[in-house]
C-alpha cells in the first residue's frame, strides 16, 4: 500500500517496557506467520534485552524489529547507554528517537533527539524521530510552533540525513490515553511537516502518525494525504489487533 505520493506504508509497533519471553514468543509466532499476508511493511520496537529474541524468531520473514532509543555517544563511559552498533549487531532496522516518554521522563532535549537520531544513521539504522505536543500546547494554540523547534536540530542535520530518516508525529495528549487526534488534526500537523519536509528536498521521508491508533480508527487516519502510516503502542501488543492496521 502506498499514499498518493506514492511513499510505502509503514506501521511500527512500540512495546515499551512490556513484554517477558513468554508472552513475547506467542506474540512473535503470529507475527511471523502472518507477515505475508499485511498490506504493508511492519516492524516492532521492543525492549533491548529482548532483541535477541525477536532476531531469532523474526529473521528470514519481512517484519523488521528496532529498539526504542539509542545512545548518541558511539562508545565509552556511558553506564546504561546502547549504541547504535550494539543495536546493529542485533539486527535491528530502527531505532526509536525523542519518543515524548524520553523526552518528558528523561528530559531528553531537541539537540539529544537529533543526536540520536545522528548516531543511529551513522550505525546504519533507521531512526524514527518522535515529534509531538502537549495538551496545554495545544490548547494554548502553540501545537505547529512546537513542531517546528523540535524539528529544528533534526533538520539542521540536512536533506541527506532526513532522507534516511522516518518521522513520527504522536500529540502526546493521545498517547496511551485512547483520545486520538482527528485525521484533521492529524492531517494538518503532518502538512506542515511535509511543508517543511519538501523545503529541504526530502519530501518522500515517511511521517507516521501514533497516539491511540486502533483497527478501528487506522484507516481514517491512513486516508490523510501526509500520513504514511503508523507507530502503535498499546495496540502493538495484541497480534491480531497490530496486523488488523497493517492490513488497512
Ligand atoms: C506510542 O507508544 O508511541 C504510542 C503511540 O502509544 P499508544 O498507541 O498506546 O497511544
Amino acid at each position: 500500500m502506498t499514499s498518493v505520493e506514492n511513499r510505502a506504508r509503514l506501521v511500527l509497533g512500540n512495546w515499551k517496557m512490556h513484554g517477558n519471553l513468554a508472552e513475547n514468543a506467542a506474540l512473535l509466532t503470529e507475527l511471523r506467520a502472518a507477515d505475508a499476508a499485511s498490506h504493508c511493511e511492519i516492524g516492532i520496537c521492543v525492549p533491548f534485552p529482548y532483541l535477541a529474541q525477536a532476531a531469532s524468531a523474526l529473521t528470514g520473514s519481512s517484519v523488521s524489529w528496532g529498539a526504542q532509543d539509542v545512545s548518541a555517544h558511539e562508545k565509552g563511559a556511558y553506564t546504561g547507554e546502547v549504541s547504535g552498533a550494539m543495536l546493529k549487531e542485533f539486527g535491528c532496522r530502527w531505532a526509536l528517537a525523542g519518543h515524548s516518554e524520553r523526552r518528558v521522563l528523561h528530559g531528553e532535549t531537541d539537540e539529544a533527539v537529533a543526536a540520536k537520531a545522528q548516531a543511529a544513521l551513522a550505525a546504519g539504522l533507521t531512526p524514527v524521530v518522535c515529534v509531538g505536543e502537549s495538551l496545554a500546547d495545544r490548547e494554548a494554540g502553540n501545537t505547529l510552533a512546537v513542531i517546528e523547534r523540535q524539528l529544528k536540530p533534526v533538520l539542521a542535520l540536512g536533506a541527506d540525513a532526513v532522507s534516511r530518516m522516518v518521522l513520527a508525529y504522536e500529540p502526546v495528549w493521545a498517547i496511551g490515553t485512547g483520545r486520538t487526534a482527528s485525521p484533521e488534526q492529524a492531517q494538518e500537523v503532518h502538512g506542515a511537516i511535509r511543508a517543511a519536509l519538501r523545503a529541504l528536498g526530502a519530501a518522500q521521508v515517511q511521517v507516521l502518525y501514533g497516539g491511540s491508533v486502533k483497527a478501528a480508527n487506522a484507516s481514517s487516519l491512513f486516508a490523510m494525504t501526509d500520513i504514511d502510516g503508523a507507530l502503535v503502542g498499546g495496540a502493538s501488543l495484541v497480534a491480531d489487533e497490530f496486523l488488523r492496521i497493517a492490513a488497512i
